[in-house]
């Protein structure tokens, strides 16, 4: 039986191609309508949506009309929080390659200056504030990139949450955060609250993607040798987060069936903004895709709703 919180987090962004590097000048919204229209089916099903807006897409003409259409309903079934691209975001103190361009490094706003980090957060935060009447107090870095400083930043500039953990990942061969001792349970850091972006094991047999899922050491033992490595391949066990880019409603139903059997209290499914319209990011090449994308989703909170009313 599922009967944990579930909570929808869309990262609300500028479109760009993922692959190309990061620009200053890349700040373009053209999916405003495409995604009211989305959310607000999403809220039907009765969860609850996190818009987690970066600069470029608070400061466009498009991200106001969104956060006008759902203002009224903030702080009941919707939530205006902060997420941090630093290569759109003011002040530009970081280095640059030609002006626009910013290292890969620097993408991820734990990697910045705790100055810069801080200076962009405060700047985003106040944009939020005045954009939507409410200081935001939810934070999700972006690329989740949190550093040695996130945490302070956070305390001072009033946030209760962070959502920037992503369960069991390691991001760290380019620069990003190491998540992987990390599970889907609530932490707290420095005083701050934080809750995983969903994300774990599936397994053709269910005892073992609940072992998987319930101590991060536990894959580590098979992943250090070939038999271990060939065993979890007969066990056809592959990690997936909550998310319906790049994943099946299938695998996503089999993740929150394992993770509610061992206890796991609060879920965040999230997507990208831009990943409701055709071509605007990797997942969605095509009509078929979105289709899939927009259905996997609404059955997925639909059915959750449902055996949460059981
Ligand atoms: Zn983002």
């Amino acid at each position: 039986m599922i009967r944990s919180k579930l909570t929808v987090i869309i990262h609300a962004e500028e479109e760009f191609d993922w692959g190309g590097g990061f620009f200053r000048s890349n700040n373009n919204i053209t999916h405003g309508a495409e995604l009211t229209t989305f959310v607000d089916q999403i809220l039907a099903t009765g969860v609850r949506v996190v818009l987690a807006m970066d600069y470029a897409f608070v400061s466009s003409e498009q991200g106001t009309k969104v956060i006008e259409h759902f203002k009224q309903q903030q702080y009941k079934n919707v939530e205006f929080a902060s997420h941090l691209h630093p290569w759109v975001n003011p002040p530009f103190e970081e280095p640059t390659i030609d002006g626009d361009e910013i290292e890969d490094f620097y993408s991820f706003p734990g990697n910045l200056s705790a100055d810069t980090e801080e200076a962009k957060l405060t700047s985003l935060t106040t944009l939020i504030e005045q954009k939507t009447g409410r200081r935001p107090t939810t934070y999700l870095a972006g690329r989740y990139g949190t550093g040695a400083n996130t945490y302070q930043i956070l305390k001072k500039l009033g946030y209760k949450l962070d959502v920037s953990i992503s369960a069991f990942a390691d991001f760290s061969s380019y620069h990003g955060p190491d998540f992987s001792n990390y599970t889907n349970s609530e932490t707290s850091i420095d005083g701050i609250r934080c809750i995983p972006h969903t994300s774990g094991y599936i397994s053709y047999c269910n005892g073992v993607a609940n072992y998987f899922n319930r101590d991060s050491q536990n894959l580590a033992k098979f992943n250090n040798s070939f038999i271990g490595k060939v065993i979890l391949k007969l066990l056809g066990v592959k990690r997936v987060r909550l998310s319906p880019e790049g994943y099946s409603y299938k695998e996503m139903h089999k993740l929150l069936k394992s993770l509610n059997d061992i206890g796991v209290e609060n879920f965040i499914f999230s997507f990208h903004s831009p990943s409701v319209k055709v071509g605007l990011t990797p997942y969605i090449p095509e009509d078929k895709h979105l289709s899939k994308l927009r259905n996997d989703t609404l059955k997925l909170l639909n059915e959750f709703s449902s055996i949460r009313a059981d």
